[in-house]
């Protein structure tokens, strides 16, 4: 089974009830880039890349379309399987796993429809027919989280991640510990400051929340100050942004910096590069969510799945853009979140046949 045809759409997807805040800027909408791959056996996958912005990572949407120009032609011919193709992408250009993973989760729902199973059956297979989301509440004072806490715990969820970073430590502690009076027995919280603190804030954090068991992701920028904050923590330590690559996380592990991750599929390269992260993270008995930074139907089916086959104790949830889209590629529905559950699509492949005219006309065609 050949690859025999390769078409990039590029998909405006609007904020509902947007702009989307965030530290690194304001969207009202973002550019997402749907990869169809066509084998020679007549069957057809779907992948998906949609950076958030460009000031978020170095993952930008006129990257994804550059990259997916570079490659795909080389694709043309070749075997349509996620690790032969990994193999020649990385060969022809190097990094851009954004963009490579969009190839990859296409493969993986070809091979699904190819064999008659699903994406997670492919991954191992789903421990669990449905997996928890975690719900992330934006930079607010300490009042309006505690209500958005207690309502989100009436609504079903198991996890939720609050956001830190606000500039002022003791103002993120009090909203941290007005979370943490709030929250049912049960519910996982973590602090997400998304790289903005320094590494003394991190620590005057730490000590100003010292009896609250919050664990605290990505605080700092660089994997350098990450290191520095070894042993200065009374808490554990999650990383997000500076798992660039498996190589790195590797690192994390090995030198023992961090107690568990916040993954993105597309950041890592694909399904198969987050299948080799998933399993350290096993190894390592460390805690991992299964995201994206941002994407519609494509993207979430393939969190979904993969997430499904982590272990349930060391799974985070997985955070989806859906709520902010207002539509489903699959005319016969998509993905999505109900009472802070997600349940793993049925069918081969991902489970989710996009409505193609919803795409216009092919930005690349080869
Ligand atoms: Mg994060």
């Amino acid at each position: 089974m050949n690859i025999r045809k390769i078409s990039v759409f590029a998909h405006e997807l609007k904020v509902v009830n947007g702009p989307y805040v965030f530290s690194g800027g304001t969207l009202g909408a973002l550019t997402t880039y749907l990869v169809k791959v066509e084998a020679d056996n007549g069957l057809i996958g779907w992948g998906e890349t949609c950076p958030l912005g460009p000031t978020y990572q170095p993952a930008h949407a006129l990257g994804a379309e550059a990259g997916l120009r570079e490659m795909a032609p080389k694709l043309l011919g070749t075997a349509a399987l996620p690790r032969p193709a990994m193999a020649l992408m990385d060969q022809s250009l190097d990094g851009h796993n954004y963009v490579k993973a969009a190839i990859d989760i296409a493969l993986y729902d070809l091979l699904g429809k190819t064999t008659g199973q699903s994406v997670s059956t492919l991954l191992g297979g789903a421990i669990r027919p449905r997996i928890p989301s975690y719900y992330a509440i934006s930079l607010m004072d300490p009042d309006p989280t505690a209500e958005i806490v207690r309502e989100k715990q009436r609504e079903g969820y198991i996890a939720l991640q609050i956001k830190i970073g606000s500039g002022d430590v003791v103002k993120d502690a009090e909203v941290l510990r007005a979370a943490w009076d709030a929250r049912a027995p049960g519910m996982a919280l973590a602090a997400d400051a998304n790289r903005a603190m320094t590494t003394a804030e991190t620590i005057q954090l730490s000590q100003l929340i010292r009896d609250l068991p919050i664990a605290l992701e990505q605080p700092v920028r660089t994997m350098e100050e990450v290191v520095s904050l070894k042993g200065r923590l009374n808490h554990a330590l999650y990383l997000d942004e500076t798992t660039v690559d498996v190589a790195t996380v590797l690192s994390a592990f090995g030198r023992d910096y961090c107690d568990g991750l916040g993954m993105k599929i597309t950041r890592i390269g694909g399904l198969g590069n987050m299948a080799i992260v998933r399993d350290m993270a096993e190894a390592r008995r460390a805690m991992i969510s299964v995201d994206d930074s941002w994407g519609g139907n494509i993207i979430a089916a393939a969190c979904v799945h993969m997430g499904a086959t982590v272990r349930p104790n060391l799974f985070r949830g997985t955070w989806l853009a859906a709520p902010y889209i207002d539509h489903h590629y699959d005319p016969s529905g998509g993905i999505e979140i109900r009472n802070g559950w997600i349940d793993v699509p049925e069918g081969p492949g991902l489970g989710v046949t996009p409505d193609e005219t919803l795409f216009g006309a092919p930005v690349l065609e080869v």
